[in-house]
């Protein structure tokens, strides 16, 4: 069975927030925490932090500057002695004039994430809206929905599957209870 994502609110709300302030350009950010194990058939996201040195193209894809990213994998491979882990990225896909954002891996993320030999991508759809709010929910497909203020959100996990992690993105299930519990609270839902 393909392991769960669980989300904890913190790192939900930081990567709401990092998909907000570049709109409508993307963001991209990594994302810290515990990969699955023969115990626990889950990830636990525990950190999502923007990337800075990020060279953005309008609003397709994200592409991060050579030097950051030499950087950033010196500074993960002298903390591999630590249990948190750099797990894998997360990028929004903003609208595009009034299209509803796309929220499936494009070609590009297929590649990026299968050369940097990750597991576990999040991408963030995101949109402008013009009035009320609608409720955070877990859709059927794992993924989540939900609104904060002018912008609507739906947060996808997707994993490779197939030979040597470079075959078809399958979406995971994605737990975050107490960051759509706090949404939900904050905007009246309960
Ligand atoms: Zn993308």
């Amino acid at each position: 069975m393909l392991p769960k994502v669980h989300v904890n609110k913190e790192a939900f709300f930081v990567m709401a927030w990092a998909a907000v302030e570049t709109f409508k350009k993307e963001c991209l950010g990594l994302l810290l925490g515990y990969g699955p194990t023969e115990l626990y058939n889950y990830y636990l996201i525990t950190g999502a932090t923007p990337f800075q040195s990020v060279r953005r193209r309008s609003n397709t894809e994200v592409i991060q500057s050579e030097r950051g990213f030499d950087r950033l994998n010196r500074f993960f491979s002298k903390l591999k002695s630590m249990k948190t882990q750099y797990l894998g990225d997360f990028h929004s896909h903003p609208e595009w004039g009034e299209r509803k954002p796309f929220v499936d891996m494009s070609d590009i993320d297929i590649k990026s994430m299968s050369d940097e030999g990750h597991n576990l991508e999040i991408i963030i759809g995101i949109s402008s809206r013009r009035k009320g709010q609608i409720v955070w929910e877990v859709l059927p497909d794992g993924s989540v929905k939900g609104s904060i203020d002018r912008y609507n959100f739906h947060f996808n996990a997707y994993t490779l599957v197939g030979p040597k992690k470079k075959g078809a993105p399958q979406r995971l299930q994605i737990v975050a209870p107490s960051a759509l519990e706090a949404l939900n609270r904050i905007y009246g839902h309960i």
